[in-house]
């Protein structure tokens, strides 16, 4: 099988379990990021896919070959750490071809791979700069080219934009996607950044505590979430207590027509962008105006529907003119909206 097969990998550090029963194909030539909040087992994945640690069980294959047992330096692999780990007393174009150096590279091909880079990263001319003298987003991008340099089959990348500021995060996630994109290298990025995810990933593998909750292209995750962790980490939400009555779902004694339930209870997630709010009793819900916030490019109002509060955002052109405290209708289509059973 081509790609990248992870299969039943776990990893215990002595009796404690940081990666349970991990399954997972990787296609070749997709982005994928490993999604999920602190301490839920990324990095360490992340490590043994690099083989920096070896899983207690299961296998990894690469395009069908076992590499479970492959020392680090002999699984074509670039990689890229939240400490960029770049040599500061050497130039850009030193650390750029230094993996070429080791391998006894001739000097001319190091030059002529040194500046393909170079221009791949947009600092051609800067070859001869020592890194002490770059920005944050320039030594990361030298970090990304020191990693290519030997055009690896994989390459893995730990929080790689985090010590970023948000402005300068945001361009380099769509670069790095772009040039992930051009070179169609397969690349696995570990972050905690839902947006930096879905910005970057063809798959986004959504972990907690140890275990993949969902794997799936990020709108997939969005529009679909498995379950109450996914649709919550993912965006933001509304997550309704429903409960059956007729094999109808009831939000706080109220029937949700069209909304199917086949249990006594469940939860339903509405992404706040697809709660309209309408003149009091005009909607499905009533409820009552609890707070308003304009950001500018969306407002967002807060509802109380029998002490459950939901949260309805818009555009500032499609504004109802709402006071606090006023009565208000709630609605939203029960295509818009996803069943969570667990
Ligand atoms: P973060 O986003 O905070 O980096 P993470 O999802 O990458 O978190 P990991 O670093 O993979 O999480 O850690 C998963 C769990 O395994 C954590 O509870 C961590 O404390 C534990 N852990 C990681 N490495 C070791 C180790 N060498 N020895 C013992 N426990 C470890």
């Amino acid at each position: 099988m081509s790609g990248l097969t992870l299969s039943g990998i776990r990893k215990e550090f002595g009796t404690f379990v940081a990666v349970e029963k991990i399954d997972l194909q990787i296609p070749n030539g997709s982005f994928v990021c490993l999604l999920g909040p602190s301490g839920c087992g990324k990095t360490t994945l992340l490590r043994m896919i690099a083989g920096l640690e070896q899983p207690t069980n299961g296998e990894i294959l690469i395009d069908g070959s076992d590499i479970t047992g492959i020392p680090t330096h002999k699984r074509e692999l670039g990689m890229v750490f939240q400490s960029l780990a770049l040599f500061p007393h050497l130039t850009v174009a030193e650390n750029i071809s230094y993996a070429l150096r080791i391998r006894g590279a001739s000097k001319s091909d190091q030059a002529a791979r040194v500046n393909e880079l170079l221009e791949m990263i947009h600092l051609s001319g800067y070859g001869d700069r020592k890194v002490s003298q770059l920005s944050g987003g320039q030594r990361q991008r030298v970090a990304i080219a020191r990693a290519l340099a030997l055009s690896p089959k994989l390459f893995l990348l730990d929080e790689p934009l985090s010590a970023l500021d948000a402005k300068l995060r945001e361009s380099m996630q769509v670069e790095l996607r772009q040039l992930q994109q051009k070179l169609g290298i397969t690349t696995i990025v570990v972050t905690h950044d839902q947006r930096e995810a879905m910005t970057m990933a063809d798959i986004v593998v959504v972990m907690g505590e140890g275990r993949i909750r969902q794997a799936a292209p990020p709108v997939e995750i969005y529009r679909n979430p498995a379950d109450k962790f996914v649709a919550d980490f993912i965006g933001v939400t509304n997550l309704l207590p429903i409960s059956q009555n007729g094999g109808v779902a009831e939000f706080m004694g109220t029937k949700l027509e069209g909304i199917s339930l086949n249990q006594a209870e469940a939860t339903l997630s509405v992404r706040p962008e697809d709660i309209h709010l309408l003149p009091a009793g005009a909607g499905a819900l009533d409820g009552d105006v609890a707070f308003i916030r304009d950001l500018g490019a969306t407002v967002e109002t807060f509802v109380d529907v029998a002490g459950h509060q939901l949260m309805a955002s818009c555009s500032p052109r499609d504004r109802l003119p709402l006071n606090l405290g006023e009565k208000v209708g709630v609605k939203f289509d029960a295509d818009a909206s996803v069943v969570l059973t667990s």
